[in-house]
């Protein structure tokens, strides 16, 4: 095998995914829905699969409707009108936008800059690719180890990602609103890392898959590529499963400037070519219908529900949590969580951190199954996750009150 693949450890999703499975634990670990696409999405899949043409390859920067519909959906929100010739592609899924991006832009020893924590996959994207991930974290307060915090709280320090800079620098991936933490930069956090980039003319690739998922009193989502000159510099990744409970589907979308968006669409039409034709024709049609009808804005009130609910438990509990401010995940603190010395674990969890000894035994015996953090951190920085686990709402409201009750035998 080759020296760059054969070091991956078993990725977090296969064990506890297989593991909620096998002990009908709830699954709070991975985050994907257990309810459908809106109907009209799932309509439009339908009708697409019955007209041939929608079946064969797309064209390879993805289908002319559903450019389409993300110039009219996006341009809005990028404050400028998007050119679906030169200024958008559309990817096999967010990941694979983050993959073809590393592609198009990495050397061997090209590195990138990644705050933790981080998407898991960006470090093996970037390593298959050559790259060299550096790693920089957001710092949760001291008073987060006692008390509720804001996903606010948790904070870059600006000096410390200037520090990481150096000649071989390429990009730096922010991800917003944040998986695990729920963070949602605001403008200034997002100005101080474009200054950085600016000055030594990095890329700056921003995940924003849950770009639809941000909670009020936030009425507005602030993206990275609208502010000062960052355009120019600035590639976007947004994701149709993640905007339409459609995880498996595998569409996703890179927004940017002609220059930028040009070598990911170099690199992805030598890796998949095209996407998944039929569910574009679906996704272009829930964006469509986005423009007249709220669905976003309805999601965003349906997910603030499934916080709540889940996070009264942990109220209940006293365990300390970070209130997310977007996305759909809570980062509940455990230290307070009787985890016994001597049950058995698998070996397998011997070299992995702390927590995932934790989310192995809420999984097995309580019966809800939560992410061990650690995955999002480099090895150096797995001191920072020990004491926490990462509970998905992206539930059915039955559900969410089904794991409340089984966590309520921590107390
Ligand atoms: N983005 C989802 C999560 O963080 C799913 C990740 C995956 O399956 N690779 O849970």
């Amino acid at each position: 095998p080759a020296a760059r693949v054969s070091k991956f450890e078993k990725d977090v999703w296969s064990i506890f995914t297989p593991l909620a499975a096998e002990t009908k634990a709830i699954n709070l670990g991975q985050g994907y829905m257990n309810f459908g696409p809106p109907e009209a999405v799932q309509k439009a899949a339908k009708e697409a699969i019955e007209i041939v043409e929608s079946n064969q390859y797309s064209h390879p920067k993805g289908r002319l409707r559903l450019r389409n519909a993300i110039a009219a959906s996006y341009s809005p929100e990028f404050n400028r009108t998007l050119d679906p010739e030169t200024e958008i592609l559309v990817t096999a899924g967010a990941n694979e936008a983050m993959y073809a991006t590393f592609a198009g832009y990495l050397d061997e020893g090209s590195e990138v800059i990644c705050i933790e924590p981080f998407f898991d996959q960006y470090i093996s994207n970037i390593t298959m690719n050559g790259g060299k991930p550096v790693f920089v974290p957001l710092r949760a307060p001291e008073r987060a180890k006692d008390t509720i915090i804001s996903s606010h709280e948790w904070r870059l320090d600006i000096d410390e990602l200037r520090s990481k800079v150096t000649d071989k620098t390429k990009m730096i991936v922010i991800n917003t609103p944040h998986n695990p933490v729920g963070k949602v930069f605001d403008e200034e956090e997002l100005l101080a890392i474009g200054k950085v980039a600016e000055e030594n003319d990095l890329i700056i690739l921003s995940d924003e898959v849950y770009d639809r998922l941000y909670y009020p009193p936030l009425n507005k989502f602030p993206r990275i590529a609208t502010l000062g000159n960052l355009w120019e510099r600035t590639l976007t990744v947004c994701s149709g499963g993640k905007s339409f409970a459609a995880t498996g589907w595998r569409v996703g979308w890179l927004i940017g400037p002609e220059h930028l968006v040009k070598y990911s669409f170099a690199a992805q039409t030598r890796v998949v070519f095209s996407v998944n034709s039929p569910c574009q024709e679906a996704v272009a049609a829930g964006l469509e219908a986005s423009l007249t009808q709220p669905i976003f804005q309805d999601q965003i009130a349906a997910y603030l529900k499934k916080r709540e609910i889940l996070a009264k438990v942990f109220d209940e509990l006293e365990l300390p949590y970070t209130v997310p401010e977007g996305a759909y995940y809570i980062l509940v603190n455990t230290v307070k969580i009787d985890v016994p010395q001597d049950y058995s674990f698998p070996e397998e969890l011997d070299s992995r951190g702390g927590d995932f000894k934790t989310c192995y035994w809420l999984t097995k015996e309580i019966g809800v199954a939560a992410i061990p953090p650690s995955e999002f951190y480099s090895k150096e920085h797995w001191g920072l996750a020990k004491d926490f686990a990462r509970f998905a709402f992206c539930k059915t409201d039955d559900v969410l009150e089904q794991a409340v009750e089984r966590l309520r035998k921590l107390k």
